[in-house]
């Protein structure tokens, strides 16, 4: 597979580079230069497929040929230890568990698999610079610590996290280094995009960036679409996902699993009052205004990146997009009443995030299976899910984060403070 930049720049790039390099010279997002289709036969087989065995299925035409079969086989064993459970809540109802990786969030499906790749592909020292809202934070430390030649810088904003989540991102110490900005989650994703704007900067440290603007964190993420439908009963042949977005990685990967060919009947895109795409298909006009902060912290986002991903899929064009993804908002009081009715219904615990995805299943039709992604495990947000009375089961990784500190550094506002550190 080949990869081009969304505006031409007059030539291919391998996975490799695309990888390495994050964004093209002229700042454009990498796609792959074309969508494979899957073989027939293991879409009609796929029930009861493991994880392992999709990954080699799906994964593999997007990296040959810089992967072997026998690396792509190693990087998905050890990126992936852990499954993608499809647990049934009601008739026809089902949440994919997509937090049972180390750091309790679904990112750790694409972080994990691109620190594989690190390990795989690379032998020269490089620097992953990333900002992160909460999430990516904690899957980025995990996945990347201890790897030789790989340093690890943070930005994540103060106060701005929840507890569970600094600590996830600030208490491992060794190859990983967290800096705690005077500043919002904006603030951090801008002075990571100067940093990285800086040629100088950016070839002296070979800085990397483990965000969702990477296309290695992208691609794996359309395998548990299918370990989902491996896991229906026998009398569906197809489901429907509600996605809850932010940056709409999430989103895309699904979108890029149905036009594979992998029987994904309808897709819906759900954010918190965040909501920037769905008025824009609302109403035709697309304005980014100022995130606002929700309960759904992992979510709050001014302008997806990855939505102009999803724009080249259709062609940009946007009634072909428009009917293909459905999209729904909600607010801190409806997420709240979201997970009552997850817990008094089905006695299920989400967290905020996952409660929005459940809202989104009532925009499908009754005879699909309606599937909705759990994108993390509720313990990470104590905080909000503390008035929820049920027994909500414990998470191995995260129980194991309260005996230790918090080593963060503090830093300025200010690209320049970021650079004298590094
Ligand atoms: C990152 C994140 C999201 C949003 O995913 P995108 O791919 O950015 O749309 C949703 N929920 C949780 C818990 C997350 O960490």
């Amino acid at each position: 597979m080949r990869y081009l930049p969304l505006t031409p720049d007059s030539r291919s790039y391998s996975f490799t580079e695309a990888v390495r390099l994050n964004l093209a010279a002229n700042g454009s997002l990498f796609v792959p230069e074309s969508i494979p289709s899957l073989n027939k036969d293991f879409i009609k087989s796929i029930r009861g497929a493991s994880l392992h065995e999709i990954g080699m299925e799906m994964l593999q035409p997007f990296i040959t040929p810089d992967l072997s079969s026998t690396q792509l086989s190693q990087c998905i064993k050890s990126a992936w230890n852990f499954d993608a459970p499809l647990i049934e809540l009601g008739d026809g109802l089902f949440c994919l568990e997509l937090f049972h990786g180390p750091s309790a969030a679904f990112k750790d499906f694409g972080v994990r698999f691109m620190a594989e790749i690190f390990k795989a592909l690379y032998t020269e020292e490089v620097t992953i610079l990333t900002a992160t809202s909460g999430d990516t934070g904690g899957a980025v430390a995990s996945a990347f610590l201890g790897i030789p030649g790989v340093n690890v810088v943070i930005l994540y904003p103060e106060d701005k996290i929840s507890r569970v989540q600094e600590l996830q991102i600030a208490s491992l110490g060794e190859n990983v280094v967290a800096l705690k900005v005077k500043g919002n989650f904006d603030d951090c994703q801008k002075i990571v995009k100067t940093l990285f704007q800086e040629g100088g900067l950016k070839s002296q440290k070979r800085l990397v960036s483990a965000n969702s603007i990477n296309i290695a964190r992208l691609i794996p993420q359309i395998c548990y679409y299918g370990r989902a439908l491996a896991q229906l009963p026998q009398k569906f042949s197809s489901g429907s996902f509600s996605v809850p977005s932010g940056n709409f990685g999430n989103c895309t990967s699904a979108l890029i699993a149905q036009q594979m060919g992998l029987p994904l009947d309808q897709i819906c895109a759900v954010t918190n009052v965040n909501n920037v795409i769905p008025r824009y298909f609302d109403s035709g006009i697309f304005e980014a205004v100022p995130f606002k902060e929700t309960l759904s912290n992992a979510m709050d986002i001014s302008f997806p990146n990855n939505f102009p991903r999803m724009e080249s899929l259709y062609g940009n064009s946007f009634n072909d997009l428009k009917h293909a993804v459905k999209t729904a908002s909600f607010s801190d009081e409806e997420t709240v009443a979201a997970m009552n009715e997850l817990q008094n219904r089905f006695s299920y615990a989400a967290c905020p995030h996952t409660a929005l995805g459940y809202k989104g299943t009532a925009l499908f039709h009754s005879d699909t299976a309606r599937i909705f992604l759990s994108t993390a495990h509720p313990l990470k947000f104590p905080e909000t899910i503390s008035h929820i009375s049920v027994n909500v089961p414990s998470h191995p990784a995260l129980d194991a984060l309260h005996s230790r500190q918090i080593q963060s550094i503090s830093v300025k506002n200010s690209a320049d403070a970021v650079r004298d550190y590094l």
